[in-house]
């Protein structure tokens, strides 16, 4: 029987609601997560997870479990660039930083669901829409839902962590995302078996088509694998790119693709949208903390987010069981949320953004160009926006392989 009364209410049990919802079950706080979805549900996805994932996972004890789950462990992973060059960066022992670990999102996501909703307090809510947050003075905070065969119904709880994703309506209902195109990405990815000549790395390929932007092969076994593509929202409107098109090119074309092209699609294909990094003007409300994807917590290079998503959970869930035994709900207390996941993962945020930002700017071609001594390829290379994010990717690969 699921109570009235909550300490918290979690909206979203993505990754980041998971995460949070453990660490406040395992502090035996009263939790209310709720999900639009039924679990175990798909979620859009390259469904690649970095070797940051590993200790977030150790912290929520589910390491063994997803160890004993993960479809595939890569050797490595290749670059291949629009002039046909490759690089690839290959595990060497003890090297855990060049491993991605594969496994689907619709079981991913239900191994942190699982885990959250072991603890008695942690009460759930599927097929339950959130629709609003209502702040009447300060806290606390009631949230509006639109459940699934029972209408519309209201929670209020001292503390609220919006965990819904990048369609958040918690957090556009609280102006918190500029919402420009340029800071968003699309993408589009399909699961393909029977592949014959799969390689045991991830593989990115750039290619002119979609620069800045990537196609994607990342094996999930060894003949299947998760492949997709995407870029930046306003180049894909000005543009007019039918992302699904571009794929189905790149299979039959690329020289990269065609290992593809007698591979045999498994269900549609999916579109999904990746919030690029910082546009957030807050991530801290009066009674609410907003985490992984609507906090924009996706790396603004390379898109990767379930980690980021995985942490800002543990550390709102942190942040939330704090206020608690402080009975302080307060924006001013809640912002040390925002000083731990600055000192946690800002730095590296923030340097991609900067990154992001300065490639949309011609003072990085000015400044490359005077770095190389005007070396005439890489000018030339330089003029459009599409090398310079290819030419980020290759510097970061060669610091690595080196
Ligand atoms: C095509 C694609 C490929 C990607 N590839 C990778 C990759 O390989 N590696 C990587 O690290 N990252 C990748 N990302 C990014 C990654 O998917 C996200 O950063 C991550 O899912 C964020 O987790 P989250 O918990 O914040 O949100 P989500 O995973 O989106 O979870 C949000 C949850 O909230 C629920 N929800 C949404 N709205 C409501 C509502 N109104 N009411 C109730 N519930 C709601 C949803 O059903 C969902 O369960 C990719 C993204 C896309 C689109």
């Amino acid at each position: 029987m699921r109570p009235r009364n909550y300490d918290v209410i979690i909206a979203g049990a993505g990754p980041a609601g998971s995460s949070a919802a453990a660490i406040l079950g395992k502090a035996g706080k009263r939790v209310l997560l709720i999900d639009k979805g039924k679990f175990p549900r798909e979620k859009t996805c390259g469904d690649g997870l970095t070797y940051k994932c590993l200790p977030l996972l150790e912290k929520l004890g589910v390491a063994l479990d997803f160890r004993d789950q993960v479809f595939f462990r890569s050797a490595g992973y290749s670059i291949t660039f629009s002039d046909g060059s490759q690089i690839t960066v290959r595990r060497k022992m003890g090297d855990k930083e060049a491993v991605v670990y594969m496994m689907p999102r619709f079981e991913f996501d239900h191994l942190l669901f699982q885990n959250a909703r072991q603890y008695e307090s942690v009460f759930v809510l599927e097929e339950a829409m959130v629709t609003r947050a209502v702040q009447n003075g300060a806290w606390p905070t009631e949230i509006e839902v639109q459940a699934n065969g029972h209408g519309r119904q209201s929670f209020a709880a001292p503390m609220v962590i919006d965990a819904s994703g990048v369609a958040s309506k918690i957090a556009a209902q609280f102006g918190l995302a500029k919402n420009d195109l340029k800071n968003y990405a699309l993408t589009v990815r399909g699961y393909f078996d029977d592949i014959v000549g799969l390689d045991d790395v991830v593989e990115f390929i750039f290619d002119k088509s979609i620069l800045p932007g990537y196609f994607w092969i990342f094996p999930i076994g060894p003949n299947s694998a998760n492949v997709g593509c995407g870029t930046f929202q306003h180049l894909i409107v000005e543009r007019e790119i039918n992302l699904r098109h571009l794929l189905e090119d790149f299979i039959r074309h690329h020289p990269a693709g065609r290992k593809l092209k007698s591979a045999s699609l498994r269900g549609p294909l999916k579109g999904g949208k990746i919030p690029l990094g910082m546009d957030f003007v807050s991530r801290v409300r009066n009674g609410i903390l907003f985490c992984g994807d609507a906090a924009g917590f996706t790396d603004p290079i390379t898109a990767e987010g379930i980690s980021f998503a995985i942490e800002s959970g543990i550390i709102a869930g942190e942040t939330a069981r704090d206020a608690l035994a402080a009975g302080n709900f307060s924006e001013v207390f809640l912002q040390q949320y925002d000083a731990r996941w600055q000192a946690s993962f800002g730095e590296r945020f923030s340097k991609a953004g900067f990154v992001q930002e300065t490639m949309q700017k011609s003072q990085l071609v000015e400044y490359f160009s005077n770095a190389v001594a005007n070396h005439p390829a890489f000018d030339a290379a330089m003029q459009d926006q599409g090398s310079q994010y290819e030419w980020m990717f290759k510097l970061k690969a060669l610091v690595k392989a080196l």
